[in-house]
């Protein structure tokens, strides 16, 4: 099915559904049981044709394309951020602010705990002159939480990394708004760091619409070759990703393995939407446009 949808411009816009309709998936608040739901009913739900992969797929000799994945809620769920991130600004600010109802989605880390101190009233030369030591912070406590309390890898991500990894018309990176220690520390412990040879953090910018420009930069830096918006793709499962792929130009697609809903995500307009990644040839081809 996935194989016809490209390069046939009627079936543009078409709406595609998974194997079942079910793949359009509730929120749900237990992470166990949405694990359970993601494993039995990841597929397709959303196609839109166009843009990047109509061109890569069409070209006579397809370029590399170069996929950007974010990590929370993507790659990973759960895990002992959060509470690393509160203990560490306790311990250098006295407060972490209205941490327990604070959304984090889709935000960089810098941005998070500037927007929690400026809500407990600090002024931003106090947060200035307490980011070296609460950085510090962080990173010691998640690393010492983590083996305790490891991030969850989410169903078909390792089977999907694995395949786009053996492909050498595929690149891959990170977009995310962990700080490149977070990142590290995570997806080490998942045994997935070194999955990805290049990335953009939250410690390269605050402004997640600018990380993917600094991660084409590493990637030409490291590949020896320029990309640009038409040869990536955003993956993600927030508006924000979404936004932050469009803001360059790059093809997005999202997945309903975070805290957002399909619906939510495809209103946020990405160019596809996904119930998850346990379907690994069909998501490599929702990824794609390749087979
Ligand atoms: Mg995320």
């Amino acid at each position: 099915m996935y194989s016809l949808q490209f390069g046939i411009p009627k079936l543009r816009s078409a709406l595609y559904l998974g194997r079942n309709s079910a793949a359009i998936l509730p929120r749900c608040a237990l992470p166990a049981r949405r694990l359970a739901a993601l494993g039995a009913n990841a597929g397709l739900i959303h196609g839109l044709l166009g843009g990047p992969w109509t061109n890569l797929h069409t070209a006579r000799s397809a370029p590399p394309m170069l996929l950007l994945f974010d990590i929370d809620g993507t790659l990973t769920w759960g895990g002992p951020a959060k509470a690393a991130f509160g203990v560490a600004l306790e311990a250098t600010f006295g407060t972490a602010g209205p941490i327990a109802n604070h959304d984090f989605s889709g935000k960089t880390d810098p941005l998070i705990m500037r927007e929690l101190l400026t809500a407990a009233g600090h002024a931003p030369r106090q947060i200035e002159a307490g980011l070296p030591r609460f950085w510090d912070l962080y990173l010691s406590e998640l690393d010492a939480r983590i083996a305790a309390d490891p991030v969850t890898v989410l169903p078909g991500v390792r089977e999907l990394i694995g395949a786009l990894a053996a492909r050498d018309d595929i690149f891959l990176g990170l977009v995310t708004g962990n700080v490149e220690g977070g990142a590290r520390l995570k997806l080490r412990s998942a045994g997935l760091w070194d999955r990805f040879p290049v990335g953009a953090f939250g410690s390269d910018r605050e402004v997640r619409n600018e990380l993917p420009t600094v991660a084409f930069q590493r990637a030409a830096a490291r590949w020896g070759r320029p990309f640009r918006g038409e040869h990536a793709v955003i993956i993600g499962d927030t508006p924000r990703d979404i936004e932050c792929g469009k803001a360059v130009g790059a093809a997005t697609v999202a997945v309903a393995t975070g805290r957002f809903r399909a619906a939510e995500l495809r209103d946020a307009g990405a160019d596809r939407v996904l119930a998850g990644f346990a379907d690994t040839r069909a998501t490599v081809e929702a990824l794609t446009g390749r087979p």
